[in-house]
């Protein structure tokens, strides 16, 4: 068996589509969808996400307004542009680039984001909603996981889901998500006893580790549906956490990366932002 692979770039570039058109019809009424994107020093990978999420919001029509604020800015000036943002009726999604420089406290300026703006959903108020399955934001990456799971034609409910890591942006909001479809989560982290035997049963298995290839074949049963969010630099090239030429042979469906998990994140900031802008 070889594998189909999972087209994130062509999954993500249909859901702009569809935003396009919801964007068009918003601006209609006056209520063209607004972002800020707030990006604080000079860190260079910080500043290439944040020109690729102007540059996907141009596209499909929202009004992307980017805040460069130097490295020595402090949190008092920090959290009153934030508190400018959550005032301004134009701004629908409010997103600060992490990480913040040494001296800014992540979390106070997070919890400062108005939850109604809090397009990555990292806010605890959305964390928590999540959690307890009302409505709220989501973070990106585990949103675009569970899109690109739907759009495969893979049905969710009652499979065994294993998700390998833990962490608040990807592993636990991934897993909740997962919940919320009906599956049987499993989640494994570094103190799992064996890893291994664990993703053997998943059907759906979710890779969000940060290890290039940890995931092998053999780790994978037959027909299973593979999602690698990992995105790890090894000698100039960029690898998942799945040994995806091997995985591909057993594999139902996997995703590849790049192109697979990666494009998804910009696209359901962009539905975030529409989201709110609809409900504002
Ligand atoms: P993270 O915060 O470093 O968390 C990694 C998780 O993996 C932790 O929970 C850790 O367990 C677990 N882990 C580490 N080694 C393990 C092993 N050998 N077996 C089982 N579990 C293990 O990383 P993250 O922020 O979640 O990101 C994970 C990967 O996704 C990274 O490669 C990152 O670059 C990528 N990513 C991609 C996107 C995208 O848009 N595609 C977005 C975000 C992240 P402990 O908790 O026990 O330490």
């Amino acid at each position: 068996m070889t594998a189909k692979i999972i087209d994130g770039k062509a999954i993500a570039k249909e859901i702009r589509g569809d935003l396009a058109k919801q964007v068009a019809e918003l601006t209609k009424e006056g209520r063209q969808p607004g972002l800020a994107v707030v990006l604080v020093g000079d860190d260079p990978a910080s500043a290439v996400y944040v020109r690729s999420k102007k540059r996907a919001c141009e596209e499909v029509g929202i009004n992307s307004l980017v805040h460069r604020l130097p490295q020595e800015t402090t949190q008092k000036e920090l959290l009153a542009l934030i508190e400018e943002l959550n005032q301004d009726p134009k701004i629908h999604g409010i997103l600060v680039q992490l990480p913040l420089p040494d001296g800014l406290d992540e979390e106070i300026v997070i919890n400062a984001i108005s939850p109604k703006k809090d397009v990555d959903g990292f806010h605890p108020i959305n964390v928590g909603n999540l959690h307890i399955g009302q409505e709220g934001f989501v973070p990106c990456t585990p949103a675009g996981v569970v899109e690109l799971v739907k759009r495969t034609g893979v049905s969710i409910a009652g499979k065994n889901v294993v998700v390998l890591g833990r962490s608040n942006i990807v592993g636990k909001p991934v897993a909740s998500l997962f919940l919320r479809e009906n599956a049987t989560v499993t989640i494994c982290h570094s103190r799992t006893k064996d890893v291994a035997a664990e993703c053997r049963r998943a059907d759906i298995l979710i890779a969000a580790v940060g290890r290039p290839k940890l995931v092998q074949q053999d780790w994978v049963k037959p027909g299973a549906v593979v999602i690698d969010v990992g995105i790890n630099r090894v000698d100039g090239e960029i690898v998942g956490d799945v040994d995806f030429e091997q995985v591909k042979k057993v594999a139902e469906a996997i995703t590849p990366v790049p192109g697979g998990v990666g494009p998804m994140t910009i696209a359901m900031l962009l539905k975030a932002t529409v989201e709110a802008a609809s409900r504002a």
